[in-house]
């Protein structure tokens, strides 16, 4: 028998007709002679408004309290699925993540899973049952507390599910056709890419492309799951994320996709010693907070004076926790002041063909100055190019690229459903 997982995200699920549309769409799965695994995320923006709604009862929620909070939005969902389900003449069962044994380390708010021990999904799954499981949440076996895996976490579950079953596929459903040149929201001319590479996926998904939540991607990719990303709207073929095998020659476009993050903040260290250490010194102490920095860029010194600036881009949910941070080492750093400025946007090109191809970054800075649009940090990897810009250009960023490299198709993509929250 084939196995297959199936994740529905929270604008597949968004209300009670939603729900019946997606059980049938589980039923006909089942009928179709497939053992059925399906991760569903909370319904709509139910996490958006729980987190609003923690945020007014207090400024930094309790994390453990918060994750106690957050987790009861895939429980409603994954309930409400399996009584519709029932309702259909098929046996459902519903799991919450610490039944169906998504263990994870102890990080509220971005556990890792750790171990999977899904034998009562087995177990439904040999009883003919249909098994229902809630995304995004975990349990910690030292603290026996619940967790919660990062947003966008359900695809995490699906995917480590998949993999701890041995499920032939895991298909990802949501409101769009499937991975896109860009976010079809902001750029009507993307296109849908039949297939990409497990390798672009994860710099799409670092670059602010949440389609795919870039752990579900790693995981997807350590354990050989195939994952298929498409709508839960209609039967069409979505986007299979592959990894080409060693030594296959595969036809690389230079550039795959154009993603934009608005998540992120700049902080400006003023005025540093320009001796060797200090940028050790000023990092470490980052580093202490746990914040993930991305770009990184330091100003040539001022010769007169010998001080320098130094620019690193970080999430805006890490900004006053590292601001605070470097506040108490300003005295023993040496540095003269501290710029916050969250009203950065992030655009990346990505695409497994720039390795061997030259002028990619010309293109890209000339179709933005054409456009009139700044560029204020620029980092690069192999197959990946980011700029920083003033949030408010980021869309038009976004559209002028996607056309300067060829990207535009034909018709305006279709976005099926959701708020783009
Ligand atoms: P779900 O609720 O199904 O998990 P998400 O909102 O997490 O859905 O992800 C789907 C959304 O991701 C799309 O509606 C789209 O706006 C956005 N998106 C961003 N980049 C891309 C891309 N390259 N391809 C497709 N969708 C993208
Ligand atoms: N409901 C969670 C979120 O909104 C998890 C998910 O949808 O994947 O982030
Ligand atoms: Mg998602």
């Amino acid at each position: 028998m084939t196995l297959i997982v199936q994740k529905y995200g929270g604008s597949s699920v968004a209300d009670a007709e939603s729900i019946k549309r997606v059980a049938k769409r589980i039923v006909e799965t089942r009928k179709a002679g497939n053992e059925v695994v399906v991760a569903v995320s909370a319904m709509g923006d139910t996490t958006d408004e729980l987190i609003d709604l923690a945020n007014q009862v207090s400024p930094i929620p309790d994390p453990r309290e918060l994750d106690m909070l957050l987790t009861t939005g895939e429980r409603i969902s994954m309930a409400l699925l399996a009584m519709a389900i029932r309702d259909m003449g098929f046996e459902a069962r519903s799991y919450t993540g610490s039944q169906a044994g998504m263990i994870t380390d102890a990080r509220h708010g971005s556990a890792r899973i750790v171990d999977v021990t899904p034998g009562r999904v087995r177990e439904a799954l040999d009883a003919g049952a249909i098994a229902i499981v809630a995304g995004f949440q975990g349990f910690n076996r030292d603290s026996r507390d619940i967790t919660t895996l990062g947003r966008g976490g359900s695809d995490t579950t699906a995917v480590a599910l998949a993999a701890a079953l041995g499920a032939d596929v895991c298909e990802i459903y949501t409101d769009v056709d499937g991975v896109f040149t860009a976010d079809p929201r902001i750029v009507p001319k993307a296109r849908k890419l039949d297939r990409v590479t497990s390798e672009e996926m994860l710099e799409l998904a670092a670059a602010g492309a949440k389609v795919l939540y870039i752990r579900a991607v790693e995981y997807a990719r350590r354990h050989g799951v195939t994952l298929h990303v498409r709508s839960s709207f209609n039967n069409n073929e979505g986007t299979w994320v592959v990894n080409p095998v060693e030594g296959e020659t595969v036809e690389e476009p230079i550039i795959t996709g154009v993603a934009g993050d608005l998540s992120e903040a700049k902080i400006t260290v003023v005025g540093v010693p320009d001796v060797p250490g200090k940028a050790a010194e000023i990092f470490t102490i980052v580093a202490k907070t746990g914040a993930n920095i991305d770009m990184i860029v330091q100003n040539v010194s001022a010769a007169a004076t010998g001080l320098t600036d130094i620019s690193f881009t970080l999430p805006k949910a890490d900004g006053e926790k590292v601001l605070a941070a470097l506040r108490v080492a300003q005295p023993d750093a040496g540095f003269a002041s501290l710029q916050y400025d969250d009203q950065i946007g992030k655009l990346a090109v990505v695409g497994a063909g720039m390795r061997t191809s030259a002028g990619v970054s010309a293109a890209l800075f000339r179709s933005l100055s054409e456009a009139g649009i700044n560029i204020e940090m620029i980092s690069t990897s192999e197959i990946r190019i980011s700029v920083v810009t003033r949030a408010d250009t980021l869309p038009q960023a976004m559209r002028v690229v996607h056309a300067a490299f060829g990207l535009d198709g034909d018709a305006d993509a279709v976005v099926y459903a959701g708020t783009g929250r």
